[in-house]
């Protein structure tokens, strides 16, 4: 333990001298109430602190402890379900103490120490273990599953392991290494968050994330293990797009990190949350939750921390074999804490006031993603798929925020304000939007959808970019200068933007579509396409095509149910073909 004393404040930022001993990254404990901080940096005795509370009150020559161990999380059965700040403080049991005002200093445990979970031993006295090996499991949840590992860094035999029920804290077995070093086993164990967990080795990403989202399976996937962001105007769907991705990702857990949003947005999601289903178990979403939540009463620092607690909750999950996205909104509030920071050390500033080091720390982050072989020794693979919300002050994505985010993540969904207006949803602009993972997964849906797939999408995006094209012809001298075939064109692409892409949230059916559904409505779209064009050349009038009432069909065809696809498009396809001979001219 080293004790220094204050002698400046300056918001957030806390300096205090006679830290000689204590070292970059130190958790150190502020003045009487005892507030939270984490050493910044470090400048021989001088140690600049950030606080991770409110600092009114603090006075020069108050004393700063440090606990000489970094700012670390706590991961173990409890996880799940709860709701934590930016330094993993369980929000609810706060409130329990402290009511609505966030206490100052408070120390409750991120995970309950009262709490008993059954623990199943599947690994036997005497087996020989290393970090990462599963040892056995706790039934968390109805749909987690948690594996209780041995912690990275530690080897040898088991000497005694216990099922039964057991706090985080209690000793369920021991490891003895080689050298006769004996490690208690517990439920629980603690990584400091600035540091990423170790794995084998990164697997290039080659299975998407299906999200059910028709424009982001289609034309812009994810894979599993990849990097996204979503850059978007207020108003154009953002927190929809998140929601959607967290309630229908076929992910086994999600990490779900709210940068705190202007005024009382977090406190939407803290409530919002909750209440969501998760539509494959029935069950409440937060089964498969963790919430770190930044609510508008916490101090801008701590914003800073939240995303490197929750990535590193996200990393134990995929450590355990587990498919995990973490999803951080927005990170534009975040980078605006890590300015305040930066501004207030003094440091060179650089483009808009952001510190030079912003493009590093974002790229420090979404390095954390990736599908890995983890450690352990069955070679269990786990993912992390980091996806990213920035919210750009008017919607200008040239921004420092934006701009350092696409050069880092691998897939972008534009959302797009004039989209929005339109309501036009998802709002995101196929035009700007692009996916680098796409060859990549290609194999995939070729494999797993279709072998027409990936031609199919690749069409559709072909269809989108002529009508922008046409777009600009039009305005210029007016549709009747198109040919038919380019009206058709322009028809088509109406169908694949309003039957296809337009994906209401809100409807039952809409929600989710799944990939053979996906396959199946672009297959109908294109029937449609393929006939008009016959009928074109057979004489029909491309105006009596575009307002044939078929086409309504067409539009309805996304919210028909699963089971009912085959037989109702079969119908769609046949009233297709009889309306448009019917339009042939002899
Ligand atoms: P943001 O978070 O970007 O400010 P929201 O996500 O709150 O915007 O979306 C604003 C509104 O747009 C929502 O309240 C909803 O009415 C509508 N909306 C957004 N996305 C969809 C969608 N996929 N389906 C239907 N409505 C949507």
């Amino acid at each position: 333990m080293t004790e220094g004393k204050i002698i400046k404040i300056s918001g957030p930022l806390v300096i205090a001298e006679g830290m000689r001993e204590a070292n970059m990254f130190d958790v150190v404990r502020v003045g009487e109430k005892k507030l939270i901080g984490e050493i910044i940096e470090m400048h021989s005795d001088r140690a600049s602190i950030q606080v991770y509370e409110e600092t009114a009150g603090l006075g020069r020559g108050d004393a700063v402890v440090s606990a000489m161990e970094p700012l670390s999380v706590e991961l173990g059965p409890g996880l799940i379900g709860n709701i934590y700040d930016g330094i993993q403080r369980p929000l609810e049991q706060m409130r329990k103490i402290a009511g609505p005002n966030i206490l100052k200093g408070v120390d409750i445990p991120a995970i309950s120490r009262e709490e008993k979970w059954e623990f199943v031993a599947t690994a036997k006295i005497g087996d020989e273990v290393t970090g990462g090996d599963v040892v056995g499991y706790v039934d968390e949840t109805e749909v987690i599953r948690h594996k209780i590992m041995v912690p990275p860094g530690v080897s040898g035999k088991i000497e005694y392991l216990l099922s039964g029920k057991y706090t985080v804290e209690d000793k369920i077995g021991e490891v003895v290494s080689k050298g006769g070093v004996k490690t208690p086993l517990t439920l629980m164990q603690k990584w400091p968050v600035r540091r990423a967990r170790p794995y084998v080795e990164k697997i290039p990403p080659n299975t998407p994330m299906i999200t059910g989202q028709r424009i982001i399976d289609t034309l812009f996937p994810i894979a599993m293990g990849g990097t996204a962001c979503i850059p978007g105007p207020f108003g154009s769907g953002k927190t929809v797009v998140q929601h959607q991705l967290a309630k229908w990702s076929n992910v086994d857990l999600v990490v779900y990190i709210g940068c705190g949003e202007r005024g009382n947005e977090m406190t939407d999601v803290l409530r919002e949350f909750p209440e969501i289903t998760d539509p494959r178990t029935g069950r409440s979403l937060m089964e498969r939750t963790v919430l770190i939540a930044n609510t508008s009463d916490m101090p801008v620092a701590a914003r800073e921390a939240s995303i490197y607690t929750g990535i590193t909750i996200a990393e134990y999950f995929r450590d355990m074999g587990l498919s995990v996205a973490v999803i951080a909104d927005s990170t534009s509030r975040w980078a605006e804490a890590l300015r305040e920071m930066s501004g207030r050390l003094e440091e060179m500033p650089g483009d808009e006031g952001y510190p030079a080091y912003l493009t590093s720390r974002l790229a420090g982050f979404y390095e954390r993603a990736g599908e890995v072989t983890c450690i352990g020794s069955d070679g269990r693979t786990g993912s992390v798929t980091a996806i990213g919300a920035v919210s750009p002050p008017g919607g200008d994505i040239s921004e420092p925020v934006s701009q350092a985010t696409l050069r880092i993540v691998k897939v972008f969904w534009g959302l797009d304000s004039a989209l929005a207006y339109a309501r036009h949803f998802p709002a995101i602009n196929w035009l700007n939007s692009y996916s680098l993972y796409k060859d990549r997964l290609s194999g995939w849906f070729k494999e797993n959808v279709s072998g027409k797939w990936n031609d199919l999408s690749r069409e559709l995006m072909r269809i989108l970019q002529k009508e922008s094209e046409l777009d600009e012809i039009v305005k210029l001298v007016g549709v009747d200068a198109l040919s038919k075939d380019d009206r058709l064109t322009l028809e088509i692409a109406r169908s694949v933007r309003e039957d296809y892409l337009q994906q209401n949230a809100f409807d039952i059916e809409d929600s989710f579509t799944a990939q053979k559904k996906q396959l199946a409505l672009i297959e109908l779209i294109m029937f449609f396409r393929d006939k008009a064009k016959e009928a074109i050349d057979n004489g029909a009038d491309i105006d009596k095509i575009a307002s044939l009432p078929v086409r309504e069909r067409i539009g309805r065809a996304k919210i028909t149910a699963d089971h009912e696809v085959k037989e109702v498009f079969a119908d769609i396809k046949a009233d297709i073909e009889t309306s448009l001979k019917a339009l042939y001219v002899k």
